[in-house]
């Protein structure tokens, strides 16, 4: 159903939804138990792709537009939409992996800051503050709330912690379509934008830089970096809005 542009699902839909969400946040899992030096972000794309058609899924982002990975990785100074290749992993690094997965034409959606070994006190930071504020942004996925009491929430925390959320990249709603209506900046005054209602699906996604905000384009005509090459962080949900408040449909937790 069509709500303001925004496509709302049934409670049917979004268990077909978790379905996918839970393949999605398997797949970043074992990601995440495979990342340490000496791997190349090649390696990690072709265990995601492995991974995900044996389990009936398809790859969401490869082929998308052109893209020809079946995930983002992108580390350090690099903020979204890397293309996996030869670079090797090194201790210090981080790593943003994001994966899109459709199964039976439902598309879930997540990604994840990965520490490689023992990173610096600041970008530790950078990675806890980001986490964070996606939980906070998840937590004002709730019916009667607007949408940029997301944005607001996700901004008071990256800001109150002293970084800086990119304004120019935003979250999405998401269904059969890896991005549908609307758009969810991650700043914002609170209580604008459409009131949240009953079967949204949104992708909430902080990206952070440690230093200033603003980013530049790679040469690839893909990769995002930041414009002053500090570490960059970001994670990203799938979250229905339902009766019973957020659903996270990409139940990805952090290792002990
Ligand atoms: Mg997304």
């Amino acid at each position: 159903m069509y709500r303001g542009g925004i496509i709302t699902k049934t409670p049917e839909q979004l268990d077909q939804m978790a379905a996918a969400g839970r393949i999605q946040a398997r797949c970043l899992q074992m990601l995440q138990s495979k990342v340490r030096p000496g791997v190349t972000t090649k390696q990690l794309d072709e265990t995601a792709e492995r991974f995900i058609r044996s389990q009936g899924a398809v790859p969401s982002f490869k082929g998308y537009r052109g893209f020809p990975g079946s995930i983002c990785a992108s580390p350090n100074n690099m903020v979204v939409h890397g293309i996996p290749g030869p670079y090797e992993l090194q201790k210090g690094d981080i790593i943003s992996i994001d994966i899109g997965v459709t199964y039976e034409g439902w598309v879930a959606d997540a990604a994840i800051t990965v520490p490689v070994g023992e990173v610096s006190a600041e970008t530790a930071q950078l990675i806890k503050t980001t986490r964070a504020s996606l939980f906070d942004g998840i937590a004002m996925a709730r019916t009667g709330n607007r949408l940029s009491d997301i944005s607001h929430a996700v901004q008071a925390r990256v800001e109150l912690d002293g970084l800086s959320v990119i304004r120019s990249l935003v979250g999405h709603g998401v269904g059969r379509e890896m991005h549908e209506d609307p758009q969810i900046p991650n700043f914002g005054d609170p209580g604008e934008g459409p009131e949240l209602e009953e079967g949204m699906v949104l992708a909430i996604e902080p990206m952070v830089n440690a230093s200033g905000p603003e980013i530049r384009m790679g040469n690839d005509g893909w990769a995002v970096y930041s414009e002053d090459d500090s570490m960059a962080a970001h994670f990203e949900f799938t979250v229905a809005v339902t009766a019973d408040g957020p659903r996270i449909l990409t139940p990805w937790h952090e290792e002990p």
